[in-house]
């Protein structure tokens, strides 16, 4: 029998209470006549269900002790209380009741309330376990690596995270020993081969298979159990070395590891050679996170691109940090916005059910006067660098206002346009002013303006990320999540974050037909945004299968070249005025 439980301070209203809730065929396990006893005796007899009356003994009122409850455990409660005031009912609403009765109530009211409840308890529950059972299958099968089984990117910062904690426990025991000897450094190393994308192309993916297999064993019969190998993507590799206590253990190891991986793979009686390079760099010396150190590591490795193949590179401060064609193409990018050289392309999001565009992704496009084509990826870090991302940003936001406004006026009037923001945009000063005083410039409705932003920008500091999107959401405008899947991916953010859209990164879109884990993660994927109210878009999509499968597992939009690639304004209008 489902077991009530009533918080009510007058005894005659319990005793009549009781009774009507026998009769319609519930057990009253217990009651109280304030809040703390009632926590005490709810703990005790576990309920389905709490009756609370607002008015209550003691110094706390029914709507502290629901609000109480919800925190400690999920029990559903029902206010039932001669209170209807304003006030009261706003502060109850926000405890999430299952219901609300006002005394003098029917019987028959209150029947139907609580089997309303229980019902929609039931409902929540679900979904909640749901979430909770997807959230659990999602992050391990995103975490590892199929190939190697090793962990993935998506892993390094947990495990990073689980080392340091180690790494802090035993320098406190060791605070006595002699100074010198205390492991006090992490090395991270990043390890890469330049010719893997050569070696594909000529022998195919199943010989690159086997042998990223074969350096993994190899990688593995020499580095020690604890550390930990993570395989970032095709060819990247980063190891963390447990603490040892002088770079020179580092330098050590690294010379050894080239030694020993770098003999040839024998295939088909072949031998294939493959280069490796490693960059280094150490905790806490280059970084407190290892989204920064593995930067470092990787930006070591740059200073090694003239020496020669096999080698190792600590990062140092003095390395260059870009190529000799960086340093160039930074000069020149200061002058690109004056030169008017930067131009926006637009990549159509496409309604999957209907095939019509609904809106279109601005994309920034730098026609250099020397070179043919140099990708976002390329200039827009040199922009963020040199802070030339944030005039650049108010000219991407003004061109695209501009543009859609005249395809608003003569095409669709509710056409949405998404924005990239990188990490140095959002963090700026007041952002929210600035876009909002663009938008207000020309007259453009906030909610037709989308701001893309990856997780790597929110993780940084979360609580301001927070409240920066909580104000661009109260002015109106959408936020995307982009990207997802190659960062973090914390299915977390997309909980505690106020987000409208998830943008699922084309590396679970890739090949979804046939590769089961993509399928299933994005499959989830889709499910679970679609608890939390986000819209998705798929990125990527190159063909017909991969969009099939999205349409059978109700993605609502998405992207890529099998629709179109971004276009020149003048071609994305064409092709807009031909899918109305
Ligand atoms: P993103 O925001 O994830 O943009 C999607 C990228 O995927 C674009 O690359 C697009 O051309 C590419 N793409 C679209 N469909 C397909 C497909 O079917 N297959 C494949 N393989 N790729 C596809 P793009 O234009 O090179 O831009 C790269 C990145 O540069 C963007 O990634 C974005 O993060 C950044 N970016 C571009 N424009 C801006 C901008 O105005 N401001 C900022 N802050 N970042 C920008
Ligand atoms: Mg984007
Ligand atoms: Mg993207």
């Amino acid at each position: 029998m489902i077991k009530v439980f009533i918080v009510e301070d007058e005894i005659i209203a319990v005793e009549s209470l009781t009774v009507d809730l026998q009769k319609i065929g519930y057990e009253v396990v217990g009651s109280a006549n304030d809040s703390e006893k009632a926590l005490i005796k709810i703990n005790q007899t576990s309920p389905d269900l709490v009756l609370i009356d607002i008015n209550i003994k003691g110094e706390k009122d029914g709507i502290v002790l629901a609000e109480e409850l919800r925190n400690i455990n999920s029990i559903p409660v029902v206010y039932l209380t001669a209170y209807a005031d304003e006030k009261t009912l706003s502060r109850a609403t926000k405890t999430f009741p299952f219901g609300y009765i006002v005394k003098p109530y029917k019987i028959q009211d209150l029947a139907t309330t609580i089997a309303i409840a229980l019902e929609k308890y039931k409902e929540v529950e679900k979904i909640k376990n749901q979430l909770i059972e997807q959230q659990a299958k999602l992050e391990f099968i995103s975490k590892y690596d199929e190939l190697t089984q090793l962990p993935n990117q998506l892993s390094l910062v947990e495990n990073f995270n689980a080392i340091l904690e180690v790494f802090y426990q035993q320098l406190s025991y060791q605070e006595n020993i002699k100074n010198n000897e205390i492991p006090q450094l992490i090395p991270i190393f990043y390890l890469n081969f330049n010719r893997f994308k050569l070696i594909r192309d000529e022998f195919g993916q199943e010989l690159s298979n086997l042998l990223v297999k074969a350096l993994v064993k190899r990688l593995k019969a020499n580095l020690s159990e604890d550390t930990i190998i993570t395989r970032l993507q095709g060819d990247e590799f980063a190891l963390i070395i447990p603490p040892i206590s002088t770079k020179q253990v580092a330098i050590d190891l690294a010379r050894m590891l080239l030694e020993k991986i770098t003999p040839p793979f024998i295939y088909k009686q072949k031998e294939i050679y493959i280069d490796f390079k490693i960059g280094i760099s150490f905790y806490p010396l280059q970084g407190q996170n290892i989204d920064e150190l593995l930067y470092k590591a990787k930006e070591a490795i740059y200073g090694l691109e003239n020496i020669g193949e096999n080698q190792f590179q600590i990062y140092s401060p003095a390395l260059h940090k870009y190529t000799a064609k960086q340093i160039t193409l930074e000069a020149q990018l200061h002058h690109a916005l004056d030169r008017n050289e930067l131009e926006l392309y637009y990549q159509p999001k496409v309604d999957i059910k209907n095939s019509k565009i609904i809106g279109a992704e601005a994309l920034l496009r730098w026609n250099h006067p020397d070179e043919k084509f140099i990708s976002p990826t390329i200039f827009i870090p040199i922009a963020e660098e040199t802070g030339l991302i944030e005039p650049i940003g108010e000219w991407v936001l003004n061109k695209a206002c501009e543009e859609f406004n005249f395809l608003h006026k003569n095409y669709k009037a509710d056409l949405q346009v998404a924005v990239n923001l990188s990490a140095r945009q959002f963090n700026q000063d007041l952002l929210e002013h600035k876009i909002l005083k663009i938008l207000a410039f020309h007259y453009f409705n906030p909610s037709l303006l989308e701001i893309e932003l990856t997780e790597s920008i929110l993780v940084r500091n979360t609580s301001f990320a927070s409240k920066k999107l909580n104000k661009l959401k109260s002015a109106g405008l959408k936020i995307a999540i982009d990207d997802f899947g190659t960062g973090y991916s914390s299915l977390g953010y997309l909980q505690s974050f106020n987000f409208d859209i998830l943008k699922i990164d084309r590396c679970f879109i890739k090949e979804i037909n046939t590769n089961t884990k993509n399928a299933t993660i994005t499959k989830s994927l889709i499910e679970m945004a679609h608890q939390l109210n986000l819209q998705v878009v798929a990125e990527g999509v190159e063909n017909e299968p991969e969009l099939a499968f999205l349409h059978r597992n109700n993605c609502d939009y998405y992207q890529g070249y099998l629709f179109s690639r971004p276009l020149p304004f003048s071609q994305f209008q064409e092709l807009l005025s031909n899918n109305i």
